[in-house]
């Protein structure tokens, strides 16, 4: 556990509820903090191993929470999602850390399906951005691609959310750390043909939770949307209340990102409108309008919208 104080300083929980430094034994789990978890949306959830990985992977009854090597720890164990990402939709999930983080990785991201959860079972190692085809955020805040460190992040520790935000219209990829963007990383993903969320870890009795994971098609309303974050912003309070019950299951739409530039003591104020504006765009706009899509064989900016 001591692995994690030069991190310390990035590294905090979501909550109020992990304080207490005692451990917790990944059993004990199940009805332990659920902060952050008001919103029940998976689209997706993990992937159950095949018969030969049961002993390095855990995986509860509802496909949510992963334990990684319940008895000890003789690799790097990882689980994929059950369900691909597609071109041209927009995605964002996040896992909470459930368990203190320490060792060689304990790692959140996605890999193509190149990647083999079983590659890296008896090597311990930072699996996720070890080659090209993987890109993972480590609890020490490294965000790896290629063999390398492409970004120093915030890291996380036991009772943190951290955020994955996939674009597979424009290709980009950005984590968050208790809901604060922590920057676009790459750009280029739309290269692999299929992509995976995928977790691993190389610490003995490790647990985190899927708490989120939804996706939206890509189209014109989703930058609208954003558009329409961001003046909602400036007139908080203003939502019409159906707006803000809708925004509320796709709230991550109104997370800050790259764009915003986030002070640090603009922070609280930026959270908390972020509140006031949980909600979807559905009831403002009509159903039929939500299947549009983008013709993608032009250059991006000459790209348009066809209405299904
Ligand atoms: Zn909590």
């Amino acid at each position: 556990m001591l692995g994690n104080i030069g991190n310390e300083r990035y590294a905090t929980p979501y909550c109020q509820c992990w304080n207490k430094r005692s451990p917790i034994s990944w059993e004990q789990l199940i009805t332990s903090c659920t902060c952050g978890e008001e919103i029940d949306v998976s689209e997706w959830k993990w992937e159950q191993p095949q018969v030969d990985e049961v002993s390095c992977v855990v995986i509860s009854d509802d496909k949510k929470q992963v334990t990684f090597h319940p008895s000890y720890s003789s690799g790097t164990a990882a689980v994929r999602g059950d369900t691909p990402l597609l071109q041209n939709y927009h995605y964002y999930w996040e896992v909470k850390m459930l368990t203190a983080t320490y060792g060689t990785d304990i790692m959140v991201g996605l890999g193509s399906d190149k990647v083999s959860v079983t590659q890296s079972q008896f090597e311990f190692t930072s699996m996720l951005g070890q080659d090209t085809e993987s890109y993972g955020l480590s609890y020490t805040g490294a965000v790896r691609h290629a063999a390398a460190v492409a970004r120093e992040a915030a890291g996380f520790c036991r009772g943190t959310i951290i955020g994955v935000r996939l674009d597979l219209w424009q290709g980009t990829l950005e984590f968050y750390v208790n809901r604060k963007p922590q920057g676009v990383s790459f750009y280029n993903l739309r290269r692999h043909g299929v992509l995976y969320p995928i977790v691993c870890s190389t610490a003995a009795q490790s647990s985190m939770r899927l708490i989120y994971a939804a996706s939206w098609r890509a189209s014109l309303l989703v930058d609208a949307g954003r558009a329409l974050a961001a003046s909602a912003r400036a007139a908080a309070g203003r939502v019409p209340p159906g707006l803000r019950r809708r925004l509320r299951l796709q709230f991550w739409l109104m997370l800050p990102h790259r764009d915003c530039v986030l002070e640090e003591d603009e922070d609280t104020a930026m959270e908390e409108e972020a509140v006031q504006l949980q909600s979807s765009l559905g009831d403002f706009f009509p159903n039929q309008y939500l299947n549009g899509f983008y013709v993608d064989s032009v250059e991006r900016d000459y790209r348009v919208v066809v209405w299904e």
